[in-house]
């Protein structure tokens, strides 16, 4: 008997780069976050961490209703960055609006009335920053750092923050941006990937996307290919015995690092932020195994940044 085997190439299952739809802007995905984190919280070990993230991407839902209009780059910045690849909402570099800080009052006011003691002593310390401070705060989180920060307020900061990108990123739409050159990170605001999908669908089905850990953006990444470090080779898989398919960690050799990728056509509800907070014990396996994550998930950087 003669078995064949089939090495699939990044770009062999997918139709050329052109046709595709390489940017996805996700509408209500707060209000999707929250449904999917109270579906996971089911019988979960850590159901009641995940129903208080479930309010905190309620809260988002409502900030990100309310949110003002804001300034926005011009056609000619537009132009710019899609003439030379550059992401022009970039995080680092975009004039923050102090208007997000707003959205965090609001997001505080909602959570704290079923926050836990401990919680709530973190977000009354919020409520005590002068805006000063909150903008070194946000600093912080934007860049990836945390020296200075209270870890345990990250997750609530960085909402805000997600809420003013997400507004901005919908407000002028998917077709205001085009590729970032540095294809790992985002198009639109040049942050890291939570974690990436292969979605369903209209013209994006079973296509790989990298989502990103701040705006929610989308981004065209071809399959069987380090997110990080782009190599082909050494690239595995890795799961929890008995857990379901739809997440795993993609795990690379040559560079050493993981992140997760959720299947749609396994279960179409699967979303980045939520799945990766309730498949925690995935990220200790990776860890036992020596791998290190290549992108963070905000609501989670006390575990990352122990
Ligand atoms: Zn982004
Ligand atoms: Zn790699």
């Amino acid at each position: 008997m003669t078995t064949t085997t089939h090495v699939i190439q990044p770009g062999q299952i997918e139709p050329p780069v052109g046709s595709i739809p390489s940017i996805y802007i996700p509408l209500g995905a707060f209000r999707d976050r929250a449904q999917r984190m109270r579906q996971l919280a089911e019988g979960h070990v850590m159901k009641d961490y995940l129903l208080f993230m479930a309010e905190l991407a309620d809260a988002q839902h409502a900030a990100l209703a309310a949110f003002p209009e804001v300034s926005l780059p011009t056609e000619a910045e537009l132009n710019l960055c899609r003439e030379h690849g550059m992401p022009p909402l970039s995080v680092q570099n975009w004039p923050r609006d102090p208007v997000w800080q707003h959205a965090l009052a609001k997001i505080i006011a909602q959570v704290m009335k079923n926050a836990t003691p401990e919680a709530r002593e973190i977000l009354t310390g919020l409520q005590a920053m002068d805006s000063a401070a909150l903008e070194n705060f946000a600093s912080e989180v934007l860049s990836g750092q945390f020296n200075e920060v209270n870890l345990g307020a990250v997750p609530f900061v960085a909402a805000a923050l997600q809420v003013y990108w997400a507004h901005m990123a919908t407000a002028l739409g998917v077709q205001a941006f085009a590729g970032n050159d540095i294809s790992n990170l985002c198009p639109v605001c040049a942050s890291p990937p939570v974690a990436s999908i292969v979605r369903i669908g209209g013209n994006e089905n079973a296509l790989r996307y990298l989502c990103c850990s701040v705006c929610d953006t989308q981004w065209h990444m071809v399959r069987v290919k380090c997110t990080n470090c782009e190599s082909t080779k050494g690239i595995s898989y890795f799961k929890i015995e008995g857990a379901s398919d739809a997440v795993k960690a993609e795990a690379c050799d040559e560079c050493g690092t993981y992140l997760k990728i959720m299947h749609m056509d396994k279960d179409p509800q699967v979303d980045p932020v939520a799945d990766d907070l309730a498949t925690l014990a995935l990220d200790l396996m990776m860890d036992e195994n020596g791998k290190s994550r290549s992108g963070p998930n905000l609501f989670l950087i006390s575990n990352i940044a122990e």
